[in-house]
């Protein structure tokens, strides 16, 4: 039977909705059911909820209510960003320039748009996984019409200088959009000083629930809508409203203000720590990502020759949690598309590990990875020295 995993250090694949924030998604389902389109007093309850929730994400990002739209998912707002944008925009040009590490949900609906005809350019990262906004301004042509590169990586976790690439936009009049899926609620973000056009948010991620996300658009920002077929979200998108998701998001984005900064100093704490830990006890071990610039609770490592999937299996059976990579492209073991970007090779790429540590982490959770990984490690290579004599 396979063993249960105790301590989850998954984090970034998605969060254990907090119980506040069902408590206050619940009369949604059942009692306050309104549709919020409606005219009547069940539907105006709704409307309000959905209004409220509006302005709590909307005071996360220091941005007018008006400027959220409520979507269903990340995906789904940054297939918005990008598709909605390269339509609104046709007429003006058709080039897009993205970087080399973005999520699938940013990377491939520009793969599609290019198959319609746009062109794209991706640009590369240095071995930290960051983005050069010089590479940025040298990319732009009088056709560009979209920048899209994202604040965090969410397997490495480093952190994009989007100001900088921001900056260049607006120099250029070019709307830029950041996919904010893995730093909304865990970094401070204000839209009233970031020169961003359209970011991307995700409810799961933050402790709310999975299948809400929302796209901040700046006002006067164009974009097409993608999701046709009804005057929600001021004809930005349609789609009877996810009222106990969206109500769960709002609530998710208030706690996520109140203990933000408490949160990353204990993770950035737990992090560092880990990182100690493997280093003192397991070398040869790579740290990828940003040495400093990086998500709080972000640790991705690759240990040459020890494949993935079995440090994998050996953290499961010691009831660990984390993930091979990314789990967005889970059962893709194999080499990341991302990793490779970032300088890992295809086998080093399979050699790697992501944990990433969150709200309900211990320092004992971490010292069990320090006590456990370390002894796996050194099982695997011994059977593979074994296997080779
Ligand atoms: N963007 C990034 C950086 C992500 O990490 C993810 C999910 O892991 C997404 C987008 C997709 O978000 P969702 O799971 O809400 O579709």
């Amino acid at each position: 039977m396979e063993a249960i995993n105790h301590i989850y250090l998954d984090y970034a694949a998605t969060t254990p909705v907090d119980p506040e924030v069902v408590g206050v998604m619940t009369p949604y389902f059942s009692s306050n059911f309104g549709n919020a389109s409606s005219l009547h007093s069940f539907g105006k309850e709704a409307k309000e909820a959905v209004e409220r929730a509006r302005m709590q994400v909307a005071s996360l990002t220091h941005s007018p209510a008006s400027e959220i739209i409520f979507t269903s998912s990340g995906t789904e707002s940054n297939n918005t960003a990008v598709k909605g944008t390269a339509l609104a925009m046709r007429r003006r040009g058709n080039h897009i320039i993205t970087s080399a590490i973005e999520h699938s949900s940013v990377f491939e609906p520009i793969l599609f748009m290019k198959e319609l005809g746009f062109d794209a350019t991706f640009i590369d990262v240095d071995h930290f996984g960051m983005v050069d906004p010089e590479d940025i301004r040298k990319a732009v042509t009088p056709k560009t019409i979209l920048i899209s590169v994202m604040h965090a990586n969410n397997e490495f976790g480093t952190i994009q200088p989007i100001f900088e690439i921001g900056t260049i936009a607006r120099e250029h009049d070019i709307c830029c959009h950041v996919d904010m899926v893995q730093t909304f609620g865990h970094l401070p973000i204000d839209m009233s000083r970031l020169p961003v056009d359209l970011a991307s948010f995700s409810a799961h991620k933050l402790y709310g629930p999975k299948g809400v996300g929302g796209l901040y658009a700046r006002t006067g920002t164009k974009i097409h809508p993608i999701i046709l077929g009804g005057h929600q979200e001021n004809g930005r998108r349609a789609s009877t409203h996810n009222v106990p998701g969206i109500v769960g998001f709002g609530k998710a984005a208030e706690i996520a203000s109140l203990r933000m900064h408490e949160e990353t100093a204990s993770l950035k704490k737990f992090r560092d720590r880990l990182i100690e830990g493997l280093y003192k006890d397991m070398r040869p071990v790579q740290f990828n990502g940003h040495p400093a610039k990086r998500l709080p609770g972000n640790v991705h490592i690759s240990v040459p020759g020890v494949p993935g999937d079995l440090m994998l299996s050996g953290l499961a059976q010691n009831g660990i949690a984390c993930s091979a990579g990314s789990a967005c492209s889970a059962g893709n073991t194999g080499s990341s598309r991302v990793l490779n970007a970032l300088g890992i090779s295809g086998d080093l790429a399979g050699n790697s590990l992501r944990f990433s540590l969150g709200r309900h982490t211990r320092p004992e959770d971490i010292d069990r990875v320090i006590d456990v990984l370390p002894a796996i490690v050194k099982e695997l290579r011994d059977k593979k020295q074994g296997a080779a004599k």
